[in-house]
């Protein structure tokens, strides 16, 4: 029986409901929508205006049957000038969210070290798990920023999932003690390559999770039931642990 699936990053805000339905179909039942950066963000005006946006997507997603749970935050290339009012505006959403995402690096400027450092105490101080960001370039330098950022903030590593990993990647992060989730979409990596991460990291196959990001750039919104029946092909053992309950432990 196919599912159930927990998509553990996703952008429905941005993508048509017919989607919603087709994941609903595969079995998809739970996914995480987080803030991103659909639009310029110049002031914390729009920050809100897209958070309440990203509220809104979940409530539909329930009429397809669909359990969405919700991540704001300021995405680092969606960064207001008036970044402390963002920031003060969000501790105030936080009550209606599951995590703080997404957060992270896109070129480890000062200003995104800020915003992400802040964020990450924040979501310890709010009891939340983090969802952090990295970069499609996968440049070294702002890797490893996002490994000392996440060390030298208040937050737990078991309580934050780094995505967009793959291989090599994903090894070297979970060695920092943190979750690692694995985005199949072109540029991030094949369902084949997804397998095979998963294969040979399973025996931290409780950190891991898969899913498709969803969002305007090319993607599969079945990218988790796809992985998800390679894996039993491979005869995997742990295909619930890493496309439902890994996520449903942490997001709910
Ligand atoms: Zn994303």
């Amino acid at each position: 029986m196919p599912g159930p699936y927990f998509d553990s990053h996703t952008h429905m805000d941005v993508r048509p409901e017919e989607d919603l339905e087709r994941m609903a179909v595969a079995g998809v039942r739970k996914l995480l929508t987080l803030a991103h950066d659909p639009l310029p963000v110049e002031h914390h005006d729009t920050s809100i205006a897209h958070w309440k946006n990203v509220l809104n997507v979940a409530e539909t997603a329930s009429e397809y049957l669909i359990d969405a749970k919700v991540g704001l935050a300021v995405h680092p290339r969606a960064i207001p000038e008036d970044l402390d009012a963002a920031l003060k505006a969000l501790e105030g959403y936080l009550d209606e969210a599951d995590a703080v995402g997404e957060i992270g690096l896109e070129t480890a400027s000062k200003r995104e070290r800020e915003a992400f450092r802040e964020q990450l105490d924040m979501a310890a101080a709010a009891g939340l798990p983090a969802v952090v960001h990295t970069p499609r370039s996968r440049d070294p330098d702002v890797l490893d920023a996002i490994a000392a950022e996440i060390a030298a903030s208040d937050v737990d590593p078991a309580d934050v999932v780094v995505d967009h990993l793959v291989g090599d990647l994903a090894e070297r992060f979970l060695e920092e003690g943190v979750n690692v989730g694995i985005t199949v979409q072109p540029g991030k990596a094949t369902p084949e390559e997804a397998v095979e991460t998963v294969v040979r990291l399973s025996e931290h196959s409780d950190r891991l999770m898969l899913n498709s990001d969803a969002a305007r750039a090319p993607c599969d919104v079945l990218a988790v039931p796809r992985v998800a029946w390679l894996l039993e092909k491979e005869g995997f053992d742990d295909v619930e642990r890493v496309t439902y309950k890994n996520a449903e432990e942490m997001f709910g």
